[in-house]
């Protein structure tokens, strides 16, 4: 059973099936549906500092925040506090 870790990602956790799901997920995705290396690593850079992540789970969406961040166009659903 995995501790729940806050401010973890899912990489940083025991999570390997489930990161390697949503990895072949993201690789489906179009350029034009993709975020850049650079917008995907700044986003969850910000999520790493986040009080709602909770074991790669944003607390605001229950979203994984590895796939929800490979979305040019998603945005941080914490409409009070937007970090990205
Ligand atoms: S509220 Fe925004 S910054 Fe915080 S974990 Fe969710 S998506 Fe990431």
């Amino acid at each position: 059973m995995n501790r729940e870790c806050k401010k973890c990602l899912l990489y940083e956790s025991a999570e390997a099936d489930m990161l390697a799901d949503i990895k072949s997920r993201i690789n489906k995705l179009t350029p034009q549906e993709r975020a850049d290396d650079d917008v995907y690593s700044h986003r969850l850079a910000l999520c790493q500092q986040c009080d709602n992540l909770i074991s790669g789970v944003c607390m605001k969406c229950g979203c994984y925040v590895e796939f929800r961040a490979a979305f040019i166009k998603q945005k941080c659903p914490d409409t009070r506090d937007r970090k990205w």
